[in-house]
Protein backbone atom coordinates (compact mmCIF):
# COMPACT_ATOMS: atom_id res chain seq x y z
CA UNK A 1 0.00 0.00 0.00
CA UNK A 2 1.48 3.72 -0.67
CA UNK A 3 -0.11 7.03 0.20
CA UNK A 4 0.63 10.71 0.80
CA UNK A 5 -0.30 10.30 4.26
CA UNK A 6 -0.22 7.70 6.78
CA UNK A 7 -2.51 7.57 9.83
CA UNK A 8 -2.18 5.26 12.44
CA UNK A 9 -5.17 4.91 14.78
CA UNK A 10 -8.45 6.12 13.97
CA UNK A 11 -10.26 8.11 17.13
CA UNK A 12 -10.64 11.81 16.97
CA UNK A 13 -7.26 12.33 16.07
CA UNK A 14 -6.50 10.26 13.30
CA UNK A 15 -10.03 11.03 11.68
CA UNK A 16 -9.72 14.76 11.87
CA UNK A 17 -6.11 13.97 10.58
CA UNK A 18 -7.24 12.42 7.47
CA UNK A 19 -10.10 14.99 6.44
CA UNK A 20 -7.56 17.64 6.62
CA UNK A 21 -4.86 15.97 4.83
CA UNK A 22 -7.37 14.89 2.22
CA UNK A 23 -8.54 18.53 2.32
CA UNK A 24 -4.89 19.66 1.78
CA UNK A 25 -5.01 17.17 -1.62
CA UNK A 26 -3.34 14.14 -0.58
CA UNK A 27 -4.44 10.81 -0.65
CA UNK A 28 -4.58 9.57 2.81
CA UNK A 29 -4.54 5.52 4.23
CA UNK A 30 -5.77 5.16 8.09
CA UNK A 31 -4.79 2.05 9.80
CA UNK A 32 -6.91 0.93 13.30
CA UNK A 33 -5.68 -1.78 15.06
CA UNK A 34 -9.35 -3.17 16.64
CA UNK A 35 -12.20 -4.21 14.44
CA UNK A 36 -14.05 -0.96 14.74
CA UNK A 37 -13.21 2.41 14.30
CA UNK A 38 -13.21 5.26 17.12
CA UNK A 39 -10.96 4.35 20.01
CA UNK A 40 -11.62 5.88 23.41
CA UNK A 41 -13.37 8.56 21.45
CA UNK A 42 -16.21 6.54 20.47
CA UNK A 43 -16.69 5.82 24.30
CA UNK A 44 -16.07 9.16 25.50
CA UNK A 45 -19.16 11.94 26.50
CA UNK A 46 -16.92 14.30 24.11
CA UNK A 47 -17.51 17.59 25.98
CA UNK A 48 -15.52 19.65 23.80
CA UNK A 49 -13.39 22.67 25.09
CA UNK A 50 -13.95 25.56 22.66
CA UNK A 51 -13.41 29.74 22.69
CA UNK A 52 -15.29 31.57 19.78
CA UNK A 53 -17.88 29.73 19.09
CA UNK A 54 -21.58 30.62 18.34
CA UNK A 55 -22.13 28.89 21.78
CA UNK A 56 -19.31 30.65 23.11
CA UNK A 57 -18.25 33.88 22.53
CA UNK A 58 -15.53 34.31 25.43
CA UNK A 59 -12.19 34.75 23.51
CA UNK A 60 -8.93 32.95 22.90
CA UNK A 61 -7.52 34.86 25.46
CA UNK A 62 -9.61 33.99 28.28
CA UNK A 63 -9.62 30.17 27.41
CA UNK A 64 -5.47 30.77 27.23
CA UNK A 65 -5.52 31.98 30.53
CA UNK A 66 -8.11 28.68 32.07
CA UNK A 67 -5.94 26.66 30.23
CA UNK A 68 -2.64 27.88 31.60
CA UNK A 69 -4.01 28.44 35.21
CA UNK A 70 -5.44 24.63 34.71
CA UNK A 71 -2.27 23.16 33.67
CA UNK A 72 -0.81 24.57 36.54
CA UNK A 73 1.53 26.88 34.76
CA UNK A 74 3.44 23.80 34.20
CA UNK A 75 2.87 22.70 30.18
CA UNK A 76 4.43 23.69 27.14
CA UNK A 77 2.69 26.96 26.58
CA UNK A 78 3.25 27.18 22.51
CA UNK A 79 0.69 24.76 22.56
CA UNK A 80 -1.76 25.84 25.12
CA UNK A 81 -1.56 29.44 22.43
CA UNK A 82 -1.84 26.56 19.66
CA UNK A 83 -4.86 25.00 20.82
CA UNK A 84 -6.97 28.61 21.14
CA UNK A 85 -5.52 29.90 17.83
CA UNK A 86 -7.27 26.96 16.10
CA UNK A 87 -10.23 26.54 18.05
CA UNK A 88 -12.69 28.31 15.73
CA UNK A 89 -11.59 27.10 12.76
CA UNK A 90 -11.89 23.17 14.40
CA UNK A 91 -15.22 24.05 15.16
CA UNK A 92 -16.15 25.18 11.87
CA UNK A 93 -14.99 22.08 10.51
CA UNK A 94 -16.85 20.06 12.37
CA UNK A 95 -19.91 22.46 11.30
CA UNK A 96 -18.99 20.96 8.00
CA UNK A 97 -18.81 17.46 8.86
CA UNK A 98 -22.29 17.41 10.67
CA UNK A 99 -21.37 17.86 14.30
CA UNK A 100 -23.73 19.87 15.60
CA UNK A 101 -23.08 21.54 19.98
CA UNK A 102 -26.25 21.86 21.49
CA UNK A 103 -24.88 23.19 25.05
CA UNK A 104 -22.21 24.91 27.08
CA UNK A 105 -20.94 23.46 29.81
CA UNK A 106 -19.14 24.73 32.90
CA UNK A 107 -16.35 22.73 34.67
CA UNK A 108 -13.72 23.01 37.06
CA UNK A 109 -10.86 25.56 36.26
CA UNK A 110 -13.27 27.16 33.94
CA UNK A 111 -13.80 31.05 34.01
CA UNK A 112 -16.87 30.28 31.40
CA UNK A 113 -18.66 27.50 30.28
CA UNK A 114 -15.95 26.34 27.53
CA UNK A 115 -17.05 22.93 27.11
CA UNK A 116 -19.36 21.99 24.22
CA UNK A 117 -21.34 19.81 24.29
CA UNK A 118 -23.66 17.36 21.75
CA UNK A 119 -26.98 15.89 22.41
CA UNK A 120 -26.74 12.48 22.67
CA UNK A 121 -29.90 11.82 21.35
CA UNK A 122 -29.12 9.23 18.33
CA UNK A 123 -25.64 8.23 20.06
CA UNK A 124 -22.90 9.33 22.66
CA UNK A 125 -21.20 12.49 21.94
CA UNK A 126 -18.18 10.33 21.08
CA UNK A 127 -19.39 8.27 18.56
CA UNK A 128 -21.31 11.41 17.12
CA UNK A 129 -17.94 12.95 16.32
CA UNK A 130 -16.27 9.88 15.27
CA UNK A 131 -18.90 8.94 13.07
CA UNK A 132 -19.22 12.36 11.15
CA UNK A 133 -15.48 12.47 10.79
CA UNK A 134 -15.42 9.13 9.36
CA UNK A 135 -18.23 9.61 7.06
CA UNK A 136 -16.32 12.66 5.91
CA UNK A 137 -13.23 11.47 5.76
CA UNK A 138 -14.70 8.01 3.53
CA UNK A 139 -16.57 10.93 1.06
CA UNK A 140 -13.05 12.37 0.32
CA UNK A 141 -11.80 9.17 -0.62
CA UNK A 142 -10.00 8.08 2.24
CA UNK A 143 -9.19 4.62 3.15
CA UNK A 144 -9.56 2.99 6.54
CA UNK A 145 -8.18 -0.41 7.29
CA UNK A 146 -9.21 -1.76 10.29
CA UNK A 147 -7.48 -5.30 12.42
CA UNK A 148 -4.21 -3.57 10.87
CA UNK A 149 -1.96 -3.40 13.92
CA UNK A 150 1.22 -1.08 13.05
CA UNK A 151 3.99 -2.30 15.09
CA UNK A 152 6.96 -0.37 13.77
CA UNK A 153 7.71 2.33 11.73
CA UNK A 154 10.19 2.09 8.52
CA UNK A 155 13.52 4.55 8.52
CA UNK A 156 15.22 5.48 5.25
CA UNK A 157 17.96 7.92 5.58
CA UNK A 158 16.92 9.37 8.91
CA UNK A 159 13.18 9.99 7.68
CA UNK A 160 9.86 8.22 8.25
CA UNK A 161 8.84 6.86 4.83
CA UNK A 162 6.02 4.16 6.03
CA UNK A 163 5.34 1.49 8.75
CA UNK A 164 4.99 -2.29 8.94
CA UNK A 165 1.49 -3.49 10.22
CA UNK A 166 -0.03 -7.04 11.18
CA UNK A 167 -3.24 -8.81 9.64
CA UNK A 168 -4.00 -12.02 9.90
CA UNK A 169 -0.46 -12.88 11.64
CA UNK A 170 0.84 -11.82 8.13
CA UNK A 171 3.05 -8.28 8.34
CA UNK A 172 2.32 -5.71 5.45
CA UNK A 173 3.65 -2.69 4.44
CA UNK A 174 2.33 0.58 3.55
CA UNK A 175 4.58 3.65 2.42
CA UNK A 176 3.76 7.45 3.12
CA UNK A 177 5.59 9.62 0.43
CA UNK A 178 5.10 12.64 2.24
CA UNK A 179 4.53 11.39 6.11
CA UNK A 180 3.09 9.25 8.81
CA UNK A 181 0.54 11.05 12.09
CA UNK A 182 0.53 8.80 14.85
CA UNK A 183 -2.79 9.11 16.79
CA UNK A 184 -2.99 5.89 18.69
CA UNK A 185 -4.17 7.20 21.74
CA UNK A 186 -2.86 6.59 25.08
CA UNK A 187 -1.47 3.96 27.24
CA UNK A 188 -3.78 3.31 29.83
CA UNK A 189 -4.03 -0.25 29.34
CA UNK A 190 -0.09 -1.02 29.48
CA UNK A 191 0.84 -2.35 32.96
CA UNK A 192 4.34 -2.14 31.81
CA UNK A 193 3.96 1.61 30.70
CA UNK A 194 2.63 2.55 33.84
CA UNK A 195 4.85 0.88 35.82
CA UNK A 196 7.58 2.36 34.25
CA UNK A 197 6.14 5.85 34.68
CA UNK A 198 3.29 5.88 37.40
CA UNK A 199 3.47 7.03 40.89
CA UNK A 200 3.22 3.83 43.49
CA UNK A 201 -0.13 2.53 43.14
CA UNK A 202 -0.89 4.11 39.59
CA UNK A 203 -0.95 -0.17 38.62
CA UNK A 204 -4.39 -0.24 40.54
CA UNK A 205 -6.11 2.44 38.18
CA UNK A 206 -9.20 0.81 36.13
CA UNK A 207 -9.16 1.52 32.31
CA UNK A 208 -11.94 2.42 31.12
CA UNK A 209 -10.63 3.39 27.60
CA UNK A 210 -10.33 2.24 24.24
CA UNK A 211 -8.65 -1.52 24.14
CA UNK A 212 -6.43 -0.07 21.82
CA UNK A 213 -4.91 2.39 24.24
CA UNK A 214 -1.68 0.15 24.59
CA UNK A 215 0.83 2.68 24.34
CA UNK A 216 1.85 1.42 20.61
CA UNK A 217 2.40 4.88 19.63
CA UNK A 218 4.43 6.43 22.07
CA UNK A 219 6.80 3.07 21.68
CA UNK A 220 6.75 3.65 18.13
CA UNK A 221 8.08 6.83 18.62
CA UNK A 222 10.39 6.69 21.36
CA UNK A 223 12.31 3.85 19.14
CA UNK A 224 12.47 6.28 16.29
CA UNK A 225 14.53 8.67 19.25
CA UNK A 226 11.66 10.49 20.21
CA UNK A 227 11.43 12.77 23.34
CA UNK A 228 8.72 12.16 25.63
CA UNK A 229 6.87 14.86 27.78
CA UNK A 230 5.23 14.82 31.12
CA UNK A 231 4.89 11.03 31.49
CA UNK A 232 4.95 10.60 35.24
CA UNK A 233 2.89 13.79 36.11
CA UNK A 234 0.38 12.50 33.41
CA UNK A 235 -0.58 9.37 34.77
CA UNK A 236 -3.46 9.62 36.85
CA UNK A 237 -6.89 8.27 37.50
CA UNK A 238 -9.78 10.56 36.18
CA UNK A 239 -13.07 8.95 36.78
CA UNK A 240 -14.62 7.01 39.89
CA UNK A 241 -15.75 3.43 38.72
CA UNK A 242 -17.60 0.36 39.88
CA UNK A 243 -14.60 -2.41 39.64
CA UNK A 244 -17.41 -5.15 39.08
CA UNK A 245 -18.95 -3.73 35.54
CA UNK A 246 -15.56 -2.07 34.61
CA UNK A 247 -17.92 1.37 34.48
CA UNK A 248 -17.57 4.45 35.14
CA UNK A 249 -19.80 6.34 37.34
CA UNK A 250 -19.57 10.05 38.19
CA UNK A 251 -23.39 11.28 40.08
CA UNK A 252 -21.22 12.70 42.06
CA UNK A 253 -21.56 15.87 39.51
CA UNK A 254 -25.62 15.48 40.19
CA UNK A 255 -25.07 16.20 43.86
CA UNK A 256 -24.48 12.55 45.03
CA UNK A 257 -21.35 12.19 48.01
CA UNK A 258 -18.61 10.12 48.10
CA UNK A 259 -18.58 8.07 51.53
CA UNK A 260 -15.31 5.74 52.82
CA UNK A 261 -15.44 2.29 54.03
CA UNK A 262 -16.28 3.81 57.64
CA UNK A 263 -18.92 6.34 55.84
CA UNK A 264 -16.78 9.18 55.99
CA UNK A 265 -16.40 12.41 53.43
CA UNK A 266 -12.88 12.69 51.86
CA UNK A 267 -13.10 15.16 49.30
CA UNK A 268 -15.09 18.16 47.96
CA UNK A 269 -17.00 16.50 45.23
CA UNK A 270 -17.70 19.43 42.62
CA UNK A 271 -13.80 19.42 42.20
CA UNK A 272 -12.03 17.84 39.43
CA UNK A 273 -12.52 14.22 39.36
CA UNK A 274 -8.54 13.72 39.44
CA UNK A 275 -8.44 15.34 42.50
CA UNK A 276 -11.38 12.86 43.63
CA UNK A 277 -9.89 9.88 42.36
CA UNK A 278 -6.17 10.70 44.16
CA UNK A 279 -7.89 10.95 47.60
CA UNK A 280 -9.92 8.31 46.72
CA UNK A 281 -6.76 5.97 46.24
CA UNK A 282 -5.73 6.86 49.65
CA UNK A 283 -9.16 5.77 51.27
CA UNK A 284 -8.80 2.43 53.62
CA UNK A 285 -8.58 -0.20 50.59
CA UNK A 286 -9.14 2.75 47.84
CA UNK A 287 -12.95 2.06 47.83
CA UNK A 288 -15.87 4.61 48.28
CA UNK A 289 -19.39 4.50 47.54
CA UNK A 290 -21.35 7.39 45.96
CA UNK A 291 -24.93 8.17 47.68
CA UNK A 292 -27.84 9.62 46.04
CA UNK A 293 -31.36 10.28 46.05
CA UNK A 294 -33.87 9.93 43.25
CA UNK A 295 -33.80 13.14 42.03
CA UNK A 296 -29.83 13.43 41.79
CA UNK A 297 -30.55 10.22 39.67
CA UNK A 298 -33.02 11.80 37.29
CA UNK A 299 -30.64 15.01 36.83
CA UNK A 300 -27.50 12.87 36.02
CA UNK A 301 -29.47 10.45 33.50
CA UNK A 302 -30.14 13.93 31.34
CA UNK A 303 -26.60 15.18 31.01
CA UNK A 304 -24.04 13.61 28.73
CA UNK A 305 -21.78 12.11 31.32
CA UNK A 306 -24.89 10.39 32.73
CA UNK A 307 -25.72 8.67 29.21
CA UNK A 308 -21.84 7.71 28.54
CA UNK A 309 -20.76 6.63 32.28
CA UNK A 310 -23.32 4.19 32.34
CA UNK A 311 -23.81 0.37 33.03
CA UNK A 312 -22.91 0.22 36.34
CA UNK A 313 -23.86 -2.14 39.66
CA UNK A 314 -26.38 0.71 41.10
CA UNK A 315 -28.09 -0.36 44.69
CA UNK A 316 -31.46 0.88 45.46
CA UNK A 317 -33.62 0.92 48.37
CA UNK A 318 -36.76 2.82 50.00
CA UNK A 319 -34.72 3.97 53.02
CA UNK A 320 -31.31 5.21 53.97
CA UNK A 321 -31.22 2.25 56.81
CA UNK A 322 -31.57 -0.55 54.06
CA UNK A 323 -29.43 1.14 51.62
CA UNK A 324 -26.87 0.74 54.20
CA UNK A 325 -27.59 -2.53 55.16
CA UNK A 326 -26.99 -3.72 51.47
CA UNK A 327 -23.70 -1.65 51.52
CA UNK A 328 -22.74 -3.54 54.98
CA UNK A 329 -22.65 -6.80 52.84
CA UNK A 330 -20.31 -5.05 50.77
CA UNK A 331 -17.75 -4.09 53.67
CA UNK A 332 -19.05 -0.40 54.22
CA UNK A 333 -20.21 0.48 57.98
CA UNK A 334 -23.86 0.77 57.94
CA UNK A 335 -24.44 2.77 60.66
CA UNK A 336 -21.13 5.11 59.46
CA UNK A 337 -22.84 5.00 55.85
CA UNK A 338 -25.94 7.01 57.47
CA UNK A 339 -24.27 8.86 59.76
CA UNK A 340 -22.29 10.00 56.77
CA UNK A 341 -25.16 10.94 54.89
CA UNK A 342 -26.96 12.65 57.58
CA UNK A 343 -24.43 14.86 58.54
CA UNK A 344 -23.91 16.27 55.32
CA UNK A 345 -27.61 16.63 55.22
CA UNK A 346 -27.77 18.29 58.63
CA UNK A 347 -25.01 20.74 57.40
CA UNK A 348 -26.89 21.86 53.94
CA UNK A 349 -29.86 22.68 56.01
CA UNK A 350 -27.13 24.75 58.00
CA UNK A 351 -24.32 27.44 57.20
CA UNK A 352 -23.65 24.66 54.29
CA UNK A 353 -21.06 22.30 54.04
CA UNK A 354 -18.23 22.74 56.56
CA UNK A 355 -16.49 19.76 56.08
CA UNK A 356 -15.30 20.62 52.45
CA UNK A 357 -16.63 23.91 51.36
CA UNK A 358 -18.62 22.24 48.76
CA UNK A 359 -21.04 24.78 47.51
CA UNK A 360 -22.20 23.42 44.14
CA UNK A 361 -23.13 20.23 42.35
CA UNK A 362 -20.19 20.78 39.57
CA UNK A 363 -17.19 23.67 39.10
CA UNK A 364 -18.97 26.55 40.08
CA UNK A 365 -22.42 25.34 38.98
CA UNK A 366 -25.51 23.38 39.99
CA UNK A 367 -27.67 23.76 43.20
CA UNK A 368 -26.53 21.13 46.61
CA UNK A 369 -30.14 19.43 47.91
CA UNK A 370 -29.87 16.97 50.55
CA UNK A 371 -30.07 12.97 50.25
CA UNK A 372 -33.26 13.22 50.84
CA UNK A 373 -36.31 11.37 48.48
CA UNK A 374 -36.55 7.69 48.07
CA UNK A 375 -35.50 5.52 46.67
CA UNK A 376 -31.75 6.31 47.88
CA UNK A 377 -28.80 5.17 45.33
CA UNK A 378 -25.57 3.89 45.52
CA UNK A 379 -22.36 2.58 43.44
CA UNK A 380 -19.36 1.73 44.94
CA UNK A 381 -16.51 2.85 42.84
CA UNK A 382 -12.73 2.88 42.64
CA UNK A 383 -10.35 4.81 40.42
CA UNK A 384 -10.53 4.18 37.23
CA UNK A 385 -9.17 6.55 34.18
CA UNK A 386 -10.33 7.82 30.95
CA UNK A 387 -6.96 9.10 29.81
CA UNK A 388 -2.98 10.08 31.08
CA UNK A 389 -1.93 13.40 30.18
CA UNK A 390 2.20 12.34 29.13
CA UNK A 391 3.36 11.35 25.51
CA UNK A 392 5.50 12.09 22.64
CA UNK A 393 7.30 15.96 22.20
CA UNK A 394 5.82 17.89 19.20
CA UNK A 395 6.18 21.11 17.95
CA UNK A 396 3.32 23.15 16.72
CA UNK A 397 3.33 21.75 13.49
CA UNK A 398 2.98 18.07 15.68
CA UNK A 399 5.88 16.95 14.28
CA UNK A 400 7.38 14.74 16.83
CA UNK A 401 10.83 16.12 18.42
CA UNK A 402 13.68 13.75 19.27
CA UNK A 403 14.92 13.67 22.25
CA UNK A 404 17.39 16.58 21.85
CA UNK A 405 14.32 19.03 20.41
CA UNK A 406 15.25 18.11 16.65
CA UNK A 407 12.20 17.30 14.29
CA UNK A 408 11.93 13.54 13.08
CA UNK A 409 11.64 14.10 9.42
CA UNK A 410 8.33 12.73 7.80
CA UNK A 411 6.90 11.54 11.71
CA UNK A 412 3.37 13.88 13.19
CA UNK A 413 1.32 12.79 16.22
CA UNK A 414 -1.93 13.74 17.56
CA UNK A 415 -4.26 13.10 20.37
CA UNK A 416 -3.68 11.48 23.80
CA UNK A 417 -0.38 9.71 22.09
CA UNK A 418 1.65 13.58 22.73
CA UNK A 419 2.64 14.89 25.83
CA UNK A 420 3.06 18.51 27.00
CA UNK A 421 -0.11 20.49 25.81
CA UNK A 422 -1.70 19.45 29.16
CA UNK A 423 1.62 19.36 31.24
CA UNK A 424 1.10 19.00 34.81
CA UNK A 425 -2.62 19.50 34.81
CA UNK A 426 -6.00 19.01 33.15
CA UNK A 427 -9.11 21.07 31.97
CA UNK A 428 -12.61 19.09 31.17
CA UNK A 429 -12.90 18.78 27.14
CA UNK A 430 -9.76 19.40 26.37
CA UNK A 431 -8.72 15.26 25.30
CA UNK A 432 -11.07 15.22 22.85
CA UNK A 433 -10.57 19.05 21.68
CA UNK A 434 -6.64 18.04 21.73
CA UNK A 435 -7.64 15.02 19.64
CA UNK A 436 -9.39 17.44 17.09
CA UNK A 437 -7.46 20.38 16.95
CA UNK A 438 -3.94 18.94 16.87
CA UNK A 439 -5.49 16.26 14.54
CA UNK A 440 -6.04 19.22 12.00
CA UNK A 441 -2.94 20.59 12.58
CA UNK A 442 -1.14 17.36 11.85
CA UNK A 443 -2.63 16.57 9.18
CA UNK A 444 -2.68 19.54 7.36
CA UNK A 445 1.54 19.04 8.04
CA UNK A 446 1.79 16.08 7.17
CA UNK A 447 0.19 16.54 3.84
CA UNK A 448 2.06 19.70 3.54
C1 LIG B 1 -15.45 7.05 29.06
C2 LIG B 1 -14.61 8.20 28.59
C3 LIG B 1 -15.12 9.50 28.63
C4 LIG B 1 -14.33 10.58 28.20
N1 LIG B 1 -14.90 11.82 28.15
C5 LIG B 1 -14.17 12.85 27.64
C6 LIG B 1 -14.77 14.12 27.45
O1 LIG B 1 -15.98 14.31 27.65
N2 LIG B 1 -13.98 15.12 26.98
C7 LIG B 1 -12.65 14.97 26.71
O2 LIG B 1 -12.00 15.91 26.31
N3 LIG B 1 -12.07 13.76 26.86
C8 LIG B 1 -12.79 12.69 27.29
N4 LIG B 1 -12.23 11.46 27.39
C9 LIG B 1 -10.82 11.29 26.92
C10 LIG B 1 -10.82 11.32 25.40
O3 LIG B 1 -11.91 10.58 24.91
C11 LIG B 1 -9.52 10.76 24.78
O4 LIG B 1 -8.38 11.27 25.41
C12 LIG B 1 -9.47 11.14 23.29
O5 LIG B 1 -10.69 10.78 22.66
C13 LIG B 1 -8.30 10.46 22.63
O6 LIG B 1 -8.40 10.62 21.24
P1 LIG B 1 -7.27 10.01 20.31
O7 LIG B 1 -7.73 10.15 18.91
O8 LIG B 1 -5.96 10.54 20.69
O9 LIG B 1 -7.22 8.46 20.75
P2 LIG B 1 -8.32 7.32 20.57
O10 LIG B 1 -9.68 7.89 20.41
O11 LIG B 1 -8.10 6.34 21.66
O12 LIG B 1 -7.92 6.65 19.18
C14 LIG B 1 -6.72 5.96 19.03
C15 LIG B 1 -6.95 4.86 18.03
O13 LIG B 1 -5.70 4.27 17.66
C16 LIG B 1 -5.86 2.87 17.60
N5 LIG B 1 -4.55 2.23 17.73
C17 LIG B 1 -3.80 2.08 18.85
N6 LIG B 1 -2.64 1.43 18.55
C18 LIG B 1 -2.67 1.18 17.21
C19 LIG B 1 -1.77 0.54 16.33
N7 LIG B 1 -0.61 0.02 16.75
N8 LIG B 1 -2.11 0.43 15.03
C20 LIG B 1 -3.28 0.95 14.57
N9 LIG B 1 -4.18 1.57 15.39
C21 LIG B 1 -3.87 1.69 16.69
C22 LIG B 1 -6.81 2.57 18.74
O14 LIG B 1 -7.40 1.30 18.62
C23 LIG B 1 -7.80 3.72 18.62
O15 LIG B 1 -8.86 3.42 17.75
C24 LIG B 1 -13.00 10.36 27.76
C25 LIG B 1 -12.51 9.06 27.68
C26 LIG B 1 -13.31 7.98 28.08
C27 LIG B 1 -12.74 6.59 27.97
Amino acid sequence: MEANVVVVGSGAAGLMAAVEAADQGATVIVLESEPMTGGSTRLSGAYVALCETPLQPGTREELYEDLVHSHHNDCQEDLSRLYVDEAAATHRKLEDVGVRFVRAFRFAHMSRPWAHELSGDEMSGGAEIVTRLEAAARARGVRIETDARVRRLLIEAGRVTGVNFERDDETHRCMATRGVVLATGGFTRSRELIRNFGRPGSESILPLTGQGSRGDGLLMGMSAGAGISYMTVGVAPTAPSDPETGKGAMVLYAGAIALNREGRRFCRESDLYIDTCWALLSQPDAVCVQVYDSRMKASYAQTMMGKVLTGFREFEAPTLEVLARQLAAEGFDACGIVAGVERYNVQLAGSGDTDFGRAHAVGDSGVLLPIAEAPFHAVICRAGTTHFNGGLTVDTSMNVQNVYGDPIAGLYAAGEVTGGFHGAGYMSGTFVGMALIFGRVAGRSAAA
